[in-house]
């Protein structure tokens, strides 16, 4: 916790383009950037921003330092359905009257909002199986009880964004690309005259991995093809959903393919003469690293390790009430 009360913050990075600078209440991730590109009589805004206590004033504030007023709103995309990322769009499309474009598989994130203990459940099934321990899983139950989603209300975008959707701004249109991995709902859009793309998590400038696992069959696999569809398009400068902006895209798409063979390699080697459960893989590979506060983010990573490893065939599942893993 910083004592000092972040605000949302706004610049121009390009004649016609905005960076939205917002507060998130995440330790080691201090802000997120929603990005508003002018069309027609008014802009497009790409992300949001989580929903909390005075996270409106916040985005106004942010366009205000450009000379934007949220009223001017003409459309709401939002690259994934992640509370940074959308968990505004409910109050902007409402207050403005505006569209929202998103792709359709955001549901997740509407179970989250209606049902989140369900979510908490499925969480512990999962750990459970994964051979977490009883006594642990019970403290992060108890502590952890209903997570704040930071999301304002279900969502219910009025488009699909999928893959060729354009969006038309006075920078010319943006093509959508469908990137799953980071989640199964993220989607880039990239402007192919001034080679822009706005890659939300996709891409970071500080490279950052996470996967959403549980929700589609092999994420990790998917997040790899979508680099490989991200590099294709050659961009020159990319509007990232945290940080600066960045040019050396090439770079950063090695740079994350290299961070993923690198994890899988420290998995895969922790099978090596073991037949471990994910949770000892875990502690295996991150040992002393491993908290209570990460370790529901460990594990989920490592699962998805692991489920692609076996869609590549180099590990094996083993069922049983634990599951466990063998090379
Ligand atoms: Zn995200
Ligand atoms: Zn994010």
């Amino acid at each position: 916790m910083t004592s000092r009360k972040e605000l949302g913050r706004g610049e121009r990075v390009l004649p016609g383009v905005y960076r939205l600078r917002l507060p998130l209440p995440w330790p080691g991730v201090p802000h997120c950037n929603a990005w508003a590109v002018k069309a027609g009589d008014g802009f497009v805004l790409f992300d949001t921003g989580m929903h909390q206590q005075d996270s409106l004033a916040n985005l106004e504030r942010a366009l205000a330092m450009c000379n934007l007023r949220l009223e001017e709103v003409r459309l709401v995309v939002c690259t994934h359905a992640h509370s940074d990322h959308c968990g505004q769009a409910a109050t902007i499309v409402e207050k403005v009257g505006c569209e929202l474009w998103m792709h359709p598989s955001h549901e997740l994130m509407n179970r989250m909002v209606e049902d989140p203990d369900a979510v908490l459940a499925r969480r512990l099934e999962v750990a459970r199986q994964s051979g977490v321990p009883e006594e642990p899983l019970r403290r992060y139950a108890a502590e952890r009880g209903t997570p704040e989603s930071g999301i304002v209300g279900p969502i219910a975008p009025d488009r699909e964004l999928v893959a060729g959707v354009t969006v038309a701004t006075d920078l010319g249109d943006w093509v959508a690309y469908e990137t799953p991995g980071h989640s199964p709902s993220h989607v880039c859009l990239f402007q192919p005259e001034r080679r822009l793309l706005i890659s939300g998590d996709h891409l970071l400038g500080r490279i950052s991995l996470y996967f959403e696992f549980g929700y589609s069959p092999d994420p990790v696999g998917e997040f790899l093809s979508s680099l490989e569809l991200v590099e294709g398009l050659d961009a020159r400068l990319c509007l990232a959903g945290h940080g600066r902006t960045f040019t050396d895209v090439h770079a950063h798409i090695e740079g994350n393919r290299d961070l993923v063979a690198k994890h899988l390699d420290g998995v895969l080697k922790a099978l090596d003469g073991n037949q471990p459960t994910a949770f000892e893989v875990v502690t295996l590979v991150h040992g002393d690293a491993l908290s209570e506060q990460n370790a529901h983010w460990l594990l989920s990573q490592t699962l998805g390790y692991l489920t692609h490893l076996e869609a590549i065939g180099k590990v094996t599942r083993i069922d049983g009430e634990t599951e466990r893993w063998a090379a």
